[in-house]
């Protein structure tokens, strides 16, 4: 049992992970994550798997281009196929064919953002899934079983997820709530030999609330922690002194995951912070509506300009579609609506996004200028270019 009358706890299991820190430059760390099923570098970026699928990218694709580690979505995969087929199958990694880590999360974001179909109470959110207008109950024991069902490497606490912007007392109110449910979560556990769990720092945009919550869920020894309830569509100097915060609050030697963000210079920023995890569909998504990253800026694939280009997406990329494709030949077969154009400017995106942290960590063990001029550079790279 992990409730202990003394302490709240007594510290979990997290043999089936473990992190190190190998070089810093101020607070950001350049790290090893190690997984039952394999290493991760980080600071790392997981492309997004939201049904068990890079969009457009097959597994080996995916790994190929430097991903380590990828996210799924508890929510998506209970409502379909079903979180106990899949089990029945062999699990996630042998369903999706990623031999690799995967991290999922627990499906609060997705029924929180559910706001006019869901009603919260202590035990969970009751709602009505968009697929099949079912009414169902995701509570933190729900929630841990489809993870663990799954069978991934890490699986996220089941939270409540904060509006922004929100008073005070309703920030106080809900982050009790969210360590209650963390508490059910660590209680509802099966199989922590062989699925880590990751508590999630809320507190809203409060400094002292956000820091008084990483420490008390510091003291609760898990394998690692989230910044939560962030890019909810706040500035980002106030995204970035949450981070500050947050991280200085968490322990230094478990690994600290910021959810769905972001910009590359969101990431750089974070990084500087001390956060070593990443995920966002940023360069799938951009990918599917015609959006490049590349070290000029967001390139618009569709814009005129670009109808007789000859050069590459980005010439400073060695991704497949750089070495083979131009800038007019991508935006024929995106203005074609063709699905090629989805898988190139995909593969390209992701690569853009494995190559900024594999610059951030080499600019960490290098030291905080050679990360600071990334910073600048990052800045330039999310700046949209003008059509
Ligand atoms: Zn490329």
């Amino acid at each position: 049992m992990p409730f202990n009358t003394t302490t709240g706890f007594i510290p979990m299991a997290t043999q089936c992970l473990s992190f190190e820190v190998k070089a810093s430059a101020g607070p950001a760390r350049r790290g090893v994550l190690r997984t039952l099923r394999g290493e991760v570098d980080t600071p790392a970026f997981m492309p997004v798997g939201t049904a068990a699928t890079v969009k457009a990218m097959t597994p080996g694709e995916v790994s190929d281009l430097g991903a380590q580690m990828i996210l799924a979505n508890a929510f998506h995969l209970w409502v379909r196929p079903g979180h106990k087929l899949i089990e029945s199958l062999g699990g996630l990694h042998k369903f999706m064919h990623w031999p690799g880590p995967i991290l999922t999360d627990s499906g609060g974001y997705q029924v929180f953002s559910l706001s006019d179909r869901r009603t919260v109470t202590e035990d969970g959110v009751r709602f009505r899934t968009p697929h099949d207008g079912q009414y169902r109950v995701l509570t933190p024991e729900v929630s841990v079983e489809i993870q663990e069902s799954l069978g991934v490497d890490i699986a996220m606490a089941f939270d409540e997820c904060i509006e922004w912007p929100a008073e005070r007392d309703r920030v106080v109110a809900s982050t009790e709530r969210t360590t209650r449910w963390l508490k059910r979560c660590l209680s509802a556990r099966k199989r922590p030999e062989k699925t880590a769990l990751f508590g999630i720092v809320q507190g809203g945009f409060y400094d002292d609330l956000r820091a008084a919550h990483a420490q008390e869920l510091s003291e609760m020894d898990l394998a690692g922690y989230a910044l939560g309830g962030l890019s909810v569509g706040e500035p980002r100097d106030q995204r970035k002194a949450m981070a500050i915060v947050g991280a200085a609050n968490l322990p230094s030697d478990r690994p600290r995951y910021m959810m769905g963000v972001g910009y590359p210079v969101d990431i750089v920023e974070a990084v500087q912070a001390g956060v070593d995890l990443f995920d966002c569909v940023l360069p799938t998504r951009s990918a599917r509506f015609g959006q490049a990253f590349t070290r000029f800026g967001r390139l618009t694939i569709k814009h005129a300009r670009y109808r007789d280009d000859q050069d590459p997406l980005d010439p400073s990329c060695a991704c497949y579609t750089c070495l083979s494709f131009s800038r007019a030949y991508l935006r024929h077969l995106h203005t074609s609506n063709e699905l090629l154009s989805h898988r190139l400017l995909t593969l390209h995106n992701l690569t853009f996004y494995q190559d900024l942290l594999r610059e951030i960590r080499e600019a960490i063990v290098s030291g905080p200028t050679a990360l600071n001029a990334l910073e600048a550079k990052a800045e330039i790279w999310t700046k949209p270019i003008p059509a």
